[in-house]
């Protein structure tokens, strides 16, 4: 008997910045993916709604629709604002609701997830987390973003977590004050792309290795690593965005969790230097694309994906 052709899934990864669109159902069946950048939503959402609709006309319909998206945004299906985006501070995106739009032109069932839940998901199936059933994704770009999977399920609590404002214990020498509007010096508000410019002048891509900025940075995120940790210890920790192509910061991390930890953990996975534990990820720019595929299908798999209108 041949093997079930996985679904097609209309995918969307939604972040600030810019908008991947796809078409897919594997890693090595990507038949569609466009950037476009974030604009206004209206203009967004209707070059969002001319990709997907020039797609159904040359392509299968794809079974479902699976969205990441940046946040904060509406993940709890029984609430009459699913799929918004709350209170963001980018301009004119608070209460925009790309799912319902894009769910009424396509008119499959969808499903939503944070942006690094569902590159998390992604990396889970095919990529760095493949053989762990309990894993971490940190982004550390123009914001920090977490997301964790625990015994093969994403977690969720009231909302999302938000690990970029966790708190982390500044540098003794450290005397930058954080730009995270709300808390200063969060780890976001001390670690993202941003911060690095800011409290050093320049972008953050042009401080050389060695720089005294890359300890401070290795520092705060060991720290993020040790808090999860300490909550719901991950077999890997896997740690992307833009910052993280500075790829001397991962030995340094690794080594600063070790005398963070001070042997206090008797894990496996923590053993050794922890090439194992802290990694890249694998799935380059199509983590969150393969990430939705996955969420998608499993979404149709687990038969709550009905049409909602
Ligand atoms: P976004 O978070 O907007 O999705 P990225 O993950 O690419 O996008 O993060 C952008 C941030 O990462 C910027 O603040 C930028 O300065 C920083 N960044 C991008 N490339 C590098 C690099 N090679 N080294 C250090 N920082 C980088
Ligand atoms: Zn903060």
């Amino acid at each position: 008997m041949a093997a079930a052709v996985p679904p097609l899934i209309a995918t969307l990864e939604a972040g600030g910045t810019k908008m991947i669109a796809g078409l897919a159902s594997g890693p090595g069946s990507i038949l569609l993916r466009k950037q476009i950048p974030t604009t206004s939503p209206e203009e967004t959402l209707d070059t969002l709604i001319d990709f997907f609709s020039k797609a159904a006309r040359a392509y299968p319909a794809p079974g479902a629709l699976a969205v990441g998206s940046f946040g904060p945004v509406d993940l709890d299906r029984s609430s009459p604002t699913f799929g918004q985006l709350t209170d963001t501070p980018k301009p004119g995106w608070a209460g925009t609701n790309l799912l319902s739009s894009l769910q009424r032109t396509l008119g499959v069932p969808s499903v939503i997830e944070t942006d690094v839940n569902a590159s998390l998901y992604g990396e889970s199936r095919w990529g760095a987390a493949k053989r762990c059933l309990s894993s971490a994704y940190l982004t550390v770009g123009t914001g920090i973003g977490g997301g964790l999977m625990l015994e093969g399920r994403l977690v969720h609590g009231t909302g999302h977590p938000e690990m970029g404002h966790m708190m982390v214990r500044p540098h003794e020498e450290d005397r930058f004050t954080g730009c995270c509007p709300f808390h200063g010096r969060c780890l976001e508000g001390l670690a993202s792309g941003p911060a690095l410019e800011k409290r050093w002048k320049v972008p953050a891509a042009e401080l050389p290795p060695g720089h005294i900025a890359w300890t401070y940075q290795a520092d705060y995120l060991a720290q993020a690593c040790l808090n999860l940790l300490m909550i719901a210890p991950p077999e890997r920790i896997i740690l992307g965005g833009g910052v993280m192509h500075q790829s001397h910061l991962f030995p340094m991390i690794r080594r600063r969790l070790k005398e963070l930890l001070h042997s206090y953990l008797p894990y496996p996975q923590l053993r050794e230097d922890l090439t194992e534990f802290i990694v890249p990820p694998s799935l380059g720019a199509d983590s969150a694309l393969l990430g939705c595929v996955a969420l998608g299908q499993d979404f149709l798999r687990s038969g709550k994906g009905r049409p909602l209108n």
